[in-house]
């Protein structure tokens, strides 16, 4: 039964045209700032030679921080450790949006370096602890397990000893954060990856859930629409999941590997995991939101998305089925320095909001910061959805500064 209709719900849908309290956390300066940086990254030549440039710095060695720091990293990053990052959460908490660490080290194959990122994240998890200001924790499997390990297993592949061992090793990482995650009470995002990864990650995550959400969802796993076979995926979930006795997590997104999964699909001649087009996309992530509404008995959601046109249809049907603006099963979830229209204009009508902040050494945060630039780039001589929203926004305190 869905939850009863209360006050809470409202007669009226969120206006994501509300600049005013979209951008109300944000001082003239920083505005400024985040202008100046979209305007920045539009350039795809700058963006193609920034990365290069980034990627042999890195591999040289040499020192970017005093160029990243005050520009990109200070817009899409919290800070580079968790209490760096304090200021950032208590700014969106004040506004009514929620926080979701993100410890953001890309690209370790080490022991090692897996175990410090395995520490972190939880170190992430348990400093949520008590703090309602964070709504979920997050962790890529990626970070915590060799990423050959990943694909062997994806491919049904025999492993060595050896290779058998590591694979251990990360189901017990997996295994050690999803339990400390449920045992604090704060629900875990996995996030996805490449589908050649893909095979193996929802293993984890299913596992974890058969395990952990026996009452409540506090695994997560993650469905990317822009695979054509992952709205098929999320329906043979739930049903496992009826079947089986527990409740699903999922955060639904369109999916952030696009180009690199169409480029080997090519290379290696096989058909490409890839929706046709964005239409198809944008048709399955929809038709998705829609069966997770159905289904809320048994599964909990995060829309994970930028997208006006979904985030407006999960409120529809979310009225339209009786559920309140606060459904504690229902949640939209946005990155940091991106969209706030839709996340502050949703927090203020109520509703469940939180936006990933990621976190850590400002080398470790690179790759990162790359794919935030380039999804930002100029395509066909266009403005970048954020930079029109910063210029919108500009333009109103003009205007109001014109007529005091
Ligand atoms: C909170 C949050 C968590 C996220 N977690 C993950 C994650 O775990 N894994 C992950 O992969 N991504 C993740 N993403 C990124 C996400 O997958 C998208 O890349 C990004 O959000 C843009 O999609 P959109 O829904 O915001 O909307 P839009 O901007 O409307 O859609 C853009 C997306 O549509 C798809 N698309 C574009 N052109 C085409 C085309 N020609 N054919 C087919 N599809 C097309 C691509 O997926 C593209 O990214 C996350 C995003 C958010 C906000």
């Amino acid at each position: 039964m869905p939850a009863p209709f209360t006050k809470e719900t409202p007669s009226e849908l969120p206006d994501f045209n509300n600049m005013e309290q979209a951008y109300a956390h944000l001082s003239s300066a920083e505005l400024r700032r985040a202008l100046w940086l979209f305007q920045t990254v539009g350039n795809a030549r700058l963006v193609g030679l920034g990365k290069v440039l980034m990627q042999w710095a890195m591999a040289l060695r040499i020192p970017v921080g005093w160029a990243i720091r005050p520009t990109i990293y200070r817009h899409f990053c919290g800070g580079e450790t968790i209490e760096g990052s304090e200021a950032q959460v208590a700014k969106l908490n004040a506004s009514g949006v929620r926080t979701i660490l993100d410890y953001s080290a890309e690209g370790k194959e080490a022991e090692d370096e897996l175990d410090s990122t395995f520490n972190a994240i939880l170190d992430a998890i348990q400093s949520t602890d008590q703090d309602p200001r964070h709504a979920f924790g997050v962790f890529k499997v990626s970070g915590i397990a060799p990423t050959a390990i990943l694909e062997m297993v994806s491919a049904g592949e025999t492993l060595s000893q050896q290779q058998e061992k590591a694979w251990q090793r990360v189901q017990k990482r997996v295994d050690a954060l999803c339990a400390e995650a449920a045992r604090i009470g704060t629900p875990v995002f996995i996030d996805a990856e490449e589908s050649w990864l893909q095979p193996a990650i929802d293993q984890l995550a299913e596992e974890q859930m058969q395990r952990h959400n026996r009452t409540e969802a506090w695994i997560f796993n993650t469905v990317q629409l822009y695979r054509h076979d992952r709205l098929a995926y999320l329906k043979a979930l739930t049903e496992k999941a009826q079947s089986g006795g527990f409740r699903i997590g999922v955060k639904l997104v369109r999916g952030a590997y696009m180009e690199k999964e169409r480029l080997r699909a090519s290379k290696l001649g096989i058909q490409s995991p890839i929706q046709p087009d964005k239409e198809a996309t944008d048709r399955d992530y929809d038709a998705a939101l829609e069966w997770c509404i159905q289904h809320v008995d048994s599964v909990s959601l995060c829309a994970g998305s930028h997208n006006e046109a979904s985030s407006l249809l999960l409120c529809s049907k979310m009225r339209k089925s009786g559920l309140a603006v606060n459904d504690a099963r229902i949640w939209f979830a946005q990155l940091l320095g991106m969209s706030d229209p839709i996340s502050f204009n949703l927090a203020a009508a109520g509703y469940n909001v939180a936006k990933y902040v990621p976190y850590g050494p400002i080398r470790d945060t690179i790759p990162y910061l790359i794919r935030r630039a380039e999804e930002n780039t100029s395509v066909a001589g266009q403005s970048s959805r954020e930079l029109e929203l910063i210029r919108r926004e500009f333009k109103r305190r003009s205007q109001v500064n014109r007529t005091r």
